[in-house]
């Protein structure tokens, strides 16, 4: 099976890391709505919603407490929005959620880099 996310996870498809455990594997979206907005996905390909299990599906929003955590420290965001798409609406094909940071007073898209650098260092 060729899947993208599945190439994220195993290292072939490069990826702006922010966080990782056994589990689970965090990373900046490529095209994001907003500075922050990253994807939590499993390691295990799962394709959506009917697909995963409790368990990991239970870990991956333990992990979205902490990196809402992380983008109110580091980013001082004023509102996350979380998003889970299936189906028609789905893209990829490789189960994510989506955290989407939102700012009172928006300021210009930032380069991806600067991102990861803010939220890493
Ligand atoms: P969805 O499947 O929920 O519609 O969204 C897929 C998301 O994955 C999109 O927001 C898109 O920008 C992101 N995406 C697609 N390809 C890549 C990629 O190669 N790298 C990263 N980091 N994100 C990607
Ligand atoms: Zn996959």
């Amino acid at each position: 099976m060729n899947c993208l996310f599945c190439g994220i996870v195993n290292g072939s498809v490069p990826s702006y890391k922010i966080y990782e455990d056994d589990t689970v594997f965090c990373f900046l979206d490529i095209n994001p709505d907003s500075n922050g907005h990253m994807l939590i996905i499993p390691k295990k390909h799962y394709k959506d919603l009917n697909d995963i299990d409790l368990n990991t599906l239970n870990h991956i929003i333990e992990i979205s407490k902490k990196m809402k955590k992380l983008l109110e420290e580091k980013l001082y965001i004023d509102g996350l929005t979380l998003i889970q798409n299936n189906g028609d609406v789905q893209e990829v094909k490789h189960f994510h959620l989506h955290l989407k940071p939102f700012y009172n007073n928006p300021k210009d898209l930032m380069k991806i880099e600067e991102i990861y650098n803010i939220l890493t260092k």
